[in-house]
């Protein structure tokens, strides 16, 4: 008797809220929050938390709403005890409703996804969050669908969310992380460049801003010492650093996913140059990258030749991924080549996120080490346990190694929590930059 009644308390507790943003005008926001109940029809254990999260977190909305609008009455002299009466039992409901979901005879009714609920819970949030402030925010519609349908954002914010999730649990499998990644990848870097080609094409919604930059990741770097402003691309890339350290080489970058791809076509053959030479070419490149950006500016280089200089950096860099990737199997242009690597490597040594490997059951089979295509596993990296510094947390070794020996780390969390906690800002992240990265 109680599962219904509290599950009818839960669908009413999002009606409620749902025609409370109605009043607020946001109609895209009342069709998301009335849909977010179909979801418990799913019996995914996600969604029992993800509505528990919007029960509770509506009955503090209420709370806050009841007590304006009793002032309100009160400042009028009008009667008020009996809507306080109402908002309180509404309060209540979904707070009632709420913790019930969170508890033990609604775990047993939302069975199904139960080993991956939480991450997928949170997957679900944090890219709803992410996503609805950096809307608010934004001086300009982020979100194509406000775009074309002014105020219908957050049903974009919702679908994302859902991907988020759905990311969430698929990467929870390191095979099937292996597997997904690129393709992830793929269809993140495609959205960009298809709604690029697009904006060029003269259909100006595609763009962010409509100010043409180029898509060449060491201008993330250059543009702002050539320009003396323009951080967006820069805060972006260290905010994504400072979550999920170099995943942004493995994950996020819209230029990566090429490399990725390329490197797929040819057979896996050992790196020609050892680590400490690739290194020196991405310092390096890194050192003259940011130098000449320097150099063009105190020379009062003009924007055009800076741009066209720029262009022929990104496309000699698409020629050593078509050539050198291609060819070894590696990623070349982004272990040796493009000096954001090195930058994210580098930044990503201040976070601890970790890749290790289990030296107590490595067999040395090397199995890993052909599966990563950033060549950071030779064999004396495989003895040290320790991945090298070309590492971007891609995870291939560990859906690779038949021994179960790699695993995420991140000090004082057990290695599930750990790898559910690195894949799950990973997941959330990725839906975000769907929704958003666009130039
Ligand atoms: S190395 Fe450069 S191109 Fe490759 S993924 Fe990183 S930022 Fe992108
Ligand atoms: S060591 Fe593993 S996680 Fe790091 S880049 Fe190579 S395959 Fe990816």
């Amino acid at each position: 008797m109680t599962a219904p009644l509290m599950l009818t308390l839960a669908v009413l507790g999002h009606l409620l809220l749902a025609a409370h943003a109605l009043r607020q005008g946001e109609w895209a926001l009342c069709a998301a929050l009335a849909a977010l109940p179909l979801l418990l029809l799913t019996r995914r254990g996600a969604a029992r938390l993800v509505a528990a999260l919007a029960l509770v977190l509506g009955a503090l909305l209420w709370v806050d709403a009841g007590l304006g609008f009793v002032r309100l009455r009160l400042a009028f002299g009008q009667d008020w005890l009996r809507l306080a009466l109402i908002i309180g039992g509404v309060t209540l409901a979904s707070l009632a409703a709420g913790l019930w979901l969170l508890g033990r005879r609604a775990q047993e009714l939302f069975h199904k996804g139960r080993e991956v609920e939480f991450p997928q819970a949170v997957a679900f949030a944090l890219a709803a969050v992410l996503l609805a402030v950096a809307r608010a925010k934004a001086s300009v519609p982020l979100l194509l669908a406000d775009r074309f349908l002014p105020g219908s954002g957050w049903l974009e914010i919702l679908a994302l969310s859902l991907y988020a999730a759905w990311l969430a649990g698929a990467f929870a499998d390191p095979a099937r992380h292996k597997r997904l990644r690129p393709r992830v990848w793929a269809l993140f870097s495609a959205v960009f460049f298809g709604q690029l080609l697009l904006g060029l094409l003269g259909l100006q919604d595609f763009l962010m801003t409509g100010r043409l930059h180029l898509p060449v990741p060491a201008l993330i770097a250059a543009g702002p010492i050539f320009r003396g402003g323009g951080l967006f691309m820069a805060i972006l890339f260290a905010s994504t650093v400072l979550l999920v350290g170099p995943a942004w080489c493995s994950h996020l970058c819209y230029i990566g996913a090429w490399d990725d791809a390329c490197s797929r076509l040819g057979p896996k053959l050992p790196a020609p140059v050892s680590a400490r030479w690739r290194l020196w070419g991405r310092a390096t490149a890194l050192v003259l990258t940011c130098g000449g950006a320097l150099a063009l500016r105190l020379l009062g280089v003009d924007a055009l030749t800076a741009v066209w200089l720029a262009a022929g950096f990104g496309l000699a860099g698409v020629g050593v991924m078509l050539v050198v990737s291609r060819r070894l199997g590696v990623m070349a242009h982004c272990t040796a080549y493009c000096p954001i690597g090195l930058a994210g490597n580098l930044l990503g040594r201040l976070i601890p996120w970790r890749v290790r490997i289990d030296l107590g059951t490595c067999t040395r089979c090397g199995t890993c080490s052909r599966a990563c295509r950033y060549s950071a596993l030779s064999p004396q990296d495989i003895e040290t346990g320790t991945p090298a510094l070309s590492c971007t947390l891609c995870g291939d070794c560990i859906g690779a190694c038949p021994h179960d020996s790699m695993h995420y780390r991140f000090p004082g969390l057990p290695r599930p929590a750990a790898r559910a906690a690195f894949l799950t800002l990973v997941a959330a992240l990725s839906a975000v930059f769907l929704g958003v990265a666009r130039i």
